[in-house]
This record gives C-alpha cells, structure tokens and sequence, in this order.
C-alpha cells in the first residue's frame, strides 16, 4: 500500500528564506514535488515560466478559480496568487510529498480543505527586522517602493506565526535547513504515513507464533 503524499507548505514574512530554503529541500530530496502557483506579478530577472511560476493576466487567474481549478488563492501586494489543484492531487495519489511556498491566506484555505488533515506547515521567521530588510535589499530583486510595501506587509505575516505546527528563525541558514529536513523526515515517520507497517507488524506476529 503506497503511503499518501504529505503537503509540506512553508510561509513566512518576505525575506525571511523560504524560496532558499524551499529550493535547499527539494535538491535534498528530488521526489518532492514543488506547487508552482499561478499569479498575475510579472516575471523578475532569472524566474522562468512554469518552474518559478505560471505568470498568467487576471482574466485567466480569474477563470481558473471561478472554474474550481485553484486549491487556493489569495491577493498578495496588489496581485493574485494561487496553487493549482491538479498537479497537487496527482502528487500525493502518486505518494509524493509537495511543497508549497505560499502565505498565511493559503495556508489558512487548505488546512480547512479536505486535504487539510495531510498538511504540515512551517513558519520561517527573520532573526530581526533589519536583518529582514538587508535581506530584501541584498536579493536585489525589488525596487525600493516594492521593498517598502513587503516591509509594511511584514506585520501582518509575522503575527501569523502561531497558526503553523513548526516555527524556525532563519538565522544562520545551514543550521534552519538542517532543521526543515529533520522535520520533513519526522512527519514522514508518523503511523497514519506508513501503511506497510501494518503488514510488517502482522508479520512479525507471525513469526512469533511460528517460534513458540
Ligand atoms: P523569501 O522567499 O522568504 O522571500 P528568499 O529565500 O528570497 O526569501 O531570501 C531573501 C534573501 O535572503 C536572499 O538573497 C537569500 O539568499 C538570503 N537569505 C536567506 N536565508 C538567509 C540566512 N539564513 N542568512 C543570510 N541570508 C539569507
Ligand atoms: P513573491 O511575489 O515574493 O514571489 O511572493 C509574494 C508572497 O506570495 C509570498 O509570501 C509567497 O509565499 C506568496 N505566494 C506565492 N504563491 C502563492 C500562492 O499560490 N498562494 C498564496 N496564498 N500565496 C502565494
């Protein structure tokens, strides 16, 4: 019996590491599946279509959620964004794991979705308030105004913190990637992700009464 796929969503203030980190894992363990979300943004330098995102216009964003393509969506700094559904459901029919680099909005809909009871969320927090601002500011990939209005935006992420199962402050960033795995590997090992136990338990027995 193949095990469910976990859904692995990690959100955090912007800055903060998630894509990094995100990016860290999935080289860690290539079976996991990242959710590319659909969003109405516009490209940044080096984001390829359909591997960073699906860059898409609001018409169309609009009709995939009218149309119950999206597991969620939310509008995040003036833009749309969402996680398609089909890609996730064939992941964890095939038993794998899928990622999610998403926000508080996001994650809030799927854990109230049926899918809900598969999740593990993880919240990355910035070791401080001007170390997330260097961190924006050296990524590079925002003009000041966009900087201003992820900082303002910050908040709101931040006070979100407590809804999630695990919380990690991104301060040095090998030690937080150590920990990601260590908590995707746990998660992994919980009862409800191993059906074959059930058989290897039975076997077991068997063997047991095979010896008395
Ligand atoms: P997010 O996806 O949360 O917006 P990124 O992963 O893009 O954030 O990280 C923002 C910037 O901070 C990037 O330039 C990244 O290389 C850097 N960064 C991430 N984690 C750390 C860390 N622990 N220490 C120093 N810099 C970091
Ligand atoms: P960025 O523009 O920096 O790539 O992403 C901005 C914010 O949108 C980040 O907090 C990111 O996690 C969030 N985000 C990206 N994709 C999705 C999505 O599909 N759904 C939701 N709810 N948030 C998303």
């Amino acid at each position: 019996m193949a095990r469910r796929g976990l859904l692995i969503i990690l959100s955090s203030p912007s800055g903060a590491g998630k894509s990094t980190l995100a990016k860290r894992l999935r080289a860690w363990d290539p079976t996991i599946r990242f959710s590319v979300s659909a969003t109405t943004r516009k490209p940044r330098d080096g984001e390829v279509d359909g591997q960073d995102y699906h860059f898409t216009d609001e018409a169309d964003f609009k009709r995939m959620v009218a149309d119950n393509e999206m597991l969620e969506h939310a509008h995040v700094f003036g833009n749309f964004y969402g996680s398609p559904l089909g890609p996730v459901q064939a992941a964890i029919d095939d038993g794998c794991d899928v990622l999610f680099d998403i926000d508080w909005q996001g994650a809030q809909q799927i854990k109230n979705s049926v899918l809900g009871p598969y999740v593990t969320s993880i919240f990355i927090l910035p070791p401080s308030i001007n170390e997330l601002r260097r961190r924006l500011e050296t990524r590079g990939q925002d003009d000041d105004t966009v900087i201003a209005k992820r900082m303002r935006k910050s908040w709101d992420e931040i006070s979100r913190w407590s809804e999630y199962d695990f919380v990690l402050v991104n301060d040095d960033l090998d030690e937080t990637d150590r920990k990601l795995k260590t908590i995707v590997e746990a998660v992994r090992m919980a009862r409800v992700q191993q059906p074959d136990l059930q058989n290897h338990a039975r076997a077991l027995q068997a063997e047991f009464e095979e010896q008395e």
